[in-house]
Parts: C-alpha cells; structure tokens; sequence
C-alpha cells in the first residue's frame, strides 16, 4: 500500500487508546509506527495515565487487578508481536492538512515521519496541585479518579480537592466507600452545578471544607494527613486523611495540534462518525477525544474505531 518512505499510519501516542489502535492496525498489516513518547514523571510518558496508577481492578479479563504499568506492558509486547514498531520520542511538530501528513520527532537529528494516515491517542493529563509529596505518594494514596481508585479506600478518610463537577461527582461516588468525604475547596463556594452542590451539601458523610487549600502530602509509603490551610482564619494545620482525590480538572494533550485539528471550547479534539477528525486521513481516539468517560477501557474501545476507520480510509484512498 505504501512507498518505501511513507508509512501508511503513525500513531501519536500510547496510552490504551494509542496501542489498542497499533494491535488492530499492525494485525491489518499496515505496518504502523507508534510514537510513544519520551520517559517523564507526567501522562505524555510512554504508556499513559496508566502508567501511573497502581492496580487496576475494573479492566476486562483481570479478575484479580492488574498493576497499571504492566497492562500497558502487556498490551506493548502483543502490538510489537503483530509488528508494530514503537519510537521512543516524542512529536514536536505536525503537518496535517495535505495528502502526505508529516510528525516531526524530538530527537536531535528533528526526524521527520510522512504517513498517508495519522491516528491520534495523546490523551489527556490531570492538572495537579504541584505540591510537596503528591507526585511521590500518587497511586499510594493520592489519586485523579475515583471510579478507579474509589474501592481501595473502603471504611478510610477521604478528600476530594476542587469546587467544580467533578469534585463533587468524584465526592458523592466516594461516599459509597469512605467512612466520611471532605471536600476541600479553596473558596467560599462552589463553581459545579447547582443540583451537584445540592447533593453534596446534604449529603451525611459528606463535610466541605470551605477557603481551605492543600499545601503537603504526608506519609512515608501511603498518605496519611495533609496539610491544609485555611486562608480566610490564615491557620495552618494537619489533617488525617488516607486518600486524597484531586479533582481540579483535566487538561487534553493536544498542544501540537492547535491550528490544524478541529477542537472544542477546551481543546479536545472533536470527532464525528466515530473517530474521523475535521481532517482527511486523521483519526483521534482515546481521552485526547472524551472528556466524558475517561476510561481505560473506552479509550481501548475507541483505539480499535480509529483503527478500524482508519484502515478503510486508506483501503478507499489507496488501494
Ligand atoms: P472545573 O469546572 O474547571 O472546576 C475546577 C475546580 O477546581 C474549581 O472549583 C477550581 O476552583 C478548582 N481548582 C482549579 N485549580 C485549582 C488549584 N490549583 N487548587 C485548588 N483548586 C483548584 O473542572 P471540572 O470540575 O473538572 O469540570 C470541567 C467541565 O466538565 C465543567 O464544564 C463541568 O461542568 C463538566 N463536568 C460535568 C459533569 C456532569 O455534568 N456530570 C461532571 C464532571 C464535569 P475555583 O472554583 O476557585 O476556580
């Protein structure tokens, strides 16, 4: 299908989403090449999200959990074994628009990729507080989603940080498990829906913690207090806590795609009978697309549509 030079699909990126989509392709023969992203503490690292969360216990197939980075691992080596050839850079640049797409690689010698079709799977990363111990106690203890993690704090003391939908969404879903929830948020009301603030108000073991702002993580290998700070008494003090959820809103990784890829109001991407983007040839799945359901099974889910759309887009453009 393809000249020596030009691959038929590159695939940006490899979270569940980028390699579901590079076992489908690579079992269709279209030799794709993943650009999976370099080693760094944030969710553009090779892998995802996943790679940094502990066990994960509501993926099909593992009834006994699984660690985050060892699904990702395993999903790797079944892409390399269809012969996927993974590159371990990162996109600097793209060029999208023409018949021939161009990616741009971050290494020294600024390689540059030319594929009939690009899929896109950067995902989408967790803002965070940026503060002291929570990226070295993330996943033992401090954690982005409570539909994942939400069960390993059963009868514990949990808060919930942020004033918006999703905090009090991720608080009320972790009532079902937590002894008692704190919301804490850093003014003196909240920005979610108003039935949202009326759930989680009269919710019985749900507290707010109003003007209060997290400015530690304790605990040597688990979370066990924080320290808050009540910015309207200006006080300071410990708190027990065994989870700390932060909720302040995500972020999709699509930087290098602004100006060209059809986007919403918040930069994901947006796509139309199913993964097709605004652009010929460009397909995007995974959370880069869904600010909805952000799970590592619908993102595996739509990494095979991407595929699948894909491949018949290059079967009636090419062959
Ligand atoms: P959001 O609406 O942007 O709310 C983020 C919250 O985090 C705000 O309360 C903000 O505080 C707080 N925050 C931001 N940075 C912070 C920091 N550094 N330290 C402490 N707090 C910080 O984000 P979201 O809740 O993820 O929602 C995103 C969008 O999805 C919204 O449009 C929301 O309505 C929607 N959504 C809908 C549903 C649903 O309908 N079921 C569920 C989830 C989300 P301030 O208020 O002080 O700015």
């Amino acid at each position: 299908m393809s000249t020596e030079d030009i691959s038929d699909v590159i695939i940006v990126g490899s979270g569940p989403a980028g390699l579901t989509a590079a076992i489908y392709t690579a079992r269709a023969n279209l030799n794709p090449k993943i650009i999976e992203g370099e080693p760094s503490s944030n969710s553009d690292q090779p892998g995802g999200q996943l790679m940094l969360t502990t066990e994960v216990e509501n993926f099909p197939g593992f009834p006994d959990g699984i660690l985050g980075p060892e699904l990702m691992n395993k999903m790797r080596d079944q892409a390399i074994k269809f012969g996927a050839e993974f590159i371990t850079k990162k996109v600097t640049k793209v060029e999208l628009s023409g018949k021939i797409k161009r990616v741009w690689l971050s290494d020294a010698e600024n390689t540059e990729l030319k594929a009939h079709s690009v899929i896109v799977a950067t995902g989408a990363k967790s803002l965070m507080l940026d503060i002291e111990g929570e990226s070295r106690l993330l996943g033992y203890g401090v954690s982005t989603c409570a539909t994942c993690d939400g069960f390993f704090f059963r009868n514990k003391l949990v808060g919930v940080v942020g004033g918006g939908d999703s905090a009090l969404e991720e608080a009320i879903f972790l009532t079902k498990f937590a002894t008692k929830v704190y919301i804490i948020h850093r003014r003196d009301s909240f920005r979610a829906s108003k039935i949202m603030q009326k759930r989680a108000e009269n919710h019985e073991k749900i507290e707010i913690l109003w003007n209060t702002e997290v400015k530690r993580v304790n605990g040597d290998t688990n979370l066990d207090s924080v320290l808050l700070y009540n910015n309207a008494l200006n006080k300071e003090y410990e708190f027990e806590l065994n989870g700390l959820f932060v909720a302040i809103g995500h972020s999709p990784n699509t930087e290098i795609f602004k100006g060209q890829i059809l986007m919403d109001e918040n930069g994901y991407i947006v796509t139309t009978n199913g993964t097709k983007t605004n652009l010929d040839g460009v397909f995007a799945c995974g959370d880069v697309q869904d600010h909805i359901y952000k799970q590592a099974i619908t993102a595996a889910g739509s990494g095979c549509a991407a595929a699948i759309d894909a491949e018949k887009w290059l079967n009636s453009n090419f062959s």
